[in-house]
């Protein structure tokens, strides 16, 4: 069997959206099944829609989702005269032709069938022109000579067979007057050249590919096989875009998501493999064969996306999560993250990815374990501190620095004797430690955030706790 070769070709004229993502992930998947080749090509001869940054940020977010490509990225714009080349043989074996029609005559043809209820299509009037008919100095465009008769028929991975008569389809632009390829004749071109066998892309390329197969036959080239995805929308039902807000790639990397709860998302959202939802890259890689991909448009859920997410961090070793977790600290505090905090957020970890969302979430909880110097205490803390908690934090800090084995559990029972002993609810004294160790009057267990500061970090704090609010009790 002829290897499989897929790809992804994004126009560089914005960022990579969700929906690109999802043709890039097909792509590969449906590659690697089949043992083959998932490149990348950028379709950047629109000069005056792309932007270099564009260009950058696309292969960063493929990159990041985990959807590398193999070999270098093609550069359409790079293939240019190679382009030009194959318009121009095509004029010279007659399946091409010049039209030296200028825009006013085209707008005005455009007019008259509007008035009619005619179909918008160009009327071939160059088709059958004899060259001493042509007129000299005068700009013209390359247009392919499309059959008149017949149909052209796709077969088409997801639609099925798709048929259309070919007087539908009028003569297409191959080059611009400027000399410039169109997007239709590119595209043909590179997908032959880069030996492309399988497409897979949104359904609205599908009368895209009617004229393109007219291209193929044309140039007598083998068609890639098609398969055209319905596209992705809204959970209001409409065609996802900007007004539905995150759309972007990286915005979700900056939301927090990780990029296997985003890649087995988008797996899901318009293909099926019996119920499954949870699905490891390898499981992807070993089902997806073109087969189970839906024929309507499926709805972006952020939601579901989102307890993906958690289900991801949850199953996450926990030395990965705090490498994941660190540079988001550091861009939001000034001091180092050193060996000994690391090792304190890998202990904390556990409970930490039991209550997050997502990396924002977990590493806003995580600032719990680092340094005391950056603790800072919230309104609600203060107040149970000042209130009686301080009363509290005295009484028990001889009881904490005689304290042995100092881990949760011992921990736990001393606290639980300690308050049946003084006749108090655990709550008593559980709150204003939370409130004097971390600050704040929510943290991951107590007894475990004790245990992970260890005994001299504990004593320190309360003591510091005590220190500054002594003032104000008194007051
Ligand atoms: N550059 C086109 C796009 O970004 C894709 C063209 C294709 O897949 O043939 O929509």
């Amino acid at each position: 069997m002829q290897q499989v070769v897929t790809r992804c070709a994004p126009s560089p004229s914005g960022f990579l959206h969700i929906g690109g993502a999802r043709t890039a992930l097909f792509n590969k998947l449906f590659a690697k099944h089949f043992g083959g080749l998932f490149l990348l090509r950028i379709e950047d001869t629109d000069r005056k829609r792309t932007f270099n940054e564009a260009i950058d940020g696309i292969l960063q977010d493929l990159s990041w989702l985990g959807l590398d490509w193999d070999q270098d990225p093609v550069y359409q714009s790079q293939n240019i005269a190679r382009h030009k080349e194959v318009a121009l043989k095509l004029l010279k074996e007659g399946y091409a032709y010049r039209c030296f029609s200028s825009s006013e005559e085209l707008a005005e043809l455009k007019q008259k069938q509007i008035s009619l209820g005619l179909p918008l299509r160009y009327d071939g009037r160059w088709r059958d022109k004899k060259a001493e008919d042509e007129p000299k100095n005068t700009k013209y465009v390359i247009r392919l000579k499309a059959p008149q008769e017949g149909e052209t028929i796709i077969d088409d991975i997801v639609q099925g067979k798709i048929t259309t008569k070919n007087t539908e389809l009028d003569d297409m632009i191959l080059l611009r007057s400027d000399g410039t390829p169109t997007y239709m004749l590119s595209a043909v071109i590179d997908d032959h050249d880069m030996g492309i066998t399988h497409v897979i892309r949104g359904d609205d390329h599908l009368t895209n590919a009617f004229r393109q197969l007219l291209i193929f036959k044309a140039l007598d080239w083998v068609p890639p096989t098609y398969g055209h995805i319905p596209l992705i929308h809204g959970p209001d039902g409409a065609k996802l875009s900007k007004r539905h807000g995150a759309i972007g790639a990286d915005k979700f990397r900056s939301m927090g998501f990780l990029p296997i709860a985003i890649r087995n998302y988008l797996l899901r959202l318009g293909w099926a493999h019996g119920n499954e939802e949870i699905i490891s890259d390898k499981q992807a890689i070993e089902w997806f064969n073109g087969t189970g991909i839906g024929k309507s448009p499926s709805r972006f859920d952020l939601d579901k996306m989102s307890s993906l997410n958690s289900y991801y961090i949850k199953n996450m070793k926990n030395t990965d999560l705090v490498d994941l977790i660190i540079p988001i600290l550091l861009s939001s505090e000034t001091s180092s993250i050193n060996n000994k905090v690391r090792k304190k957020l890998i202990q904390g970890m556990d409970s930490l990815k039991e209550r997050s969302k997502n990396l924002v979430e977990l590493a806003e909880n995580s600032k719990v374990y680092l340094p005391s110097e950056s603790l800072q205490y919230s309104e609600k803390a203060k107040n149970i501190i000042i209130s009686e908690g301080i009363n509290t934090l005295e009484l028990i800090l001889p009881n904490l620095e005689k304290i042995k084995h100092w881990n949760s559990e011992s921990l736990e029972e001393w606290a639980r004797s300690y308050a049946k002993n003084k006749d108090i609810k655990l709550g008593q004294l559980a709150q204003p430690l939370r409130a004097s160790l971390t600050g704040s009057t929510q943290s991951p267990p107590i007894f475990e955030v004790m245990e992970i500061f260890g005994q001299k970090d504990v004593i320190d704090r309360i003591k510091k706790c005590i220190e500054t609010f002594k003032f104000n009790e008194i007051e």
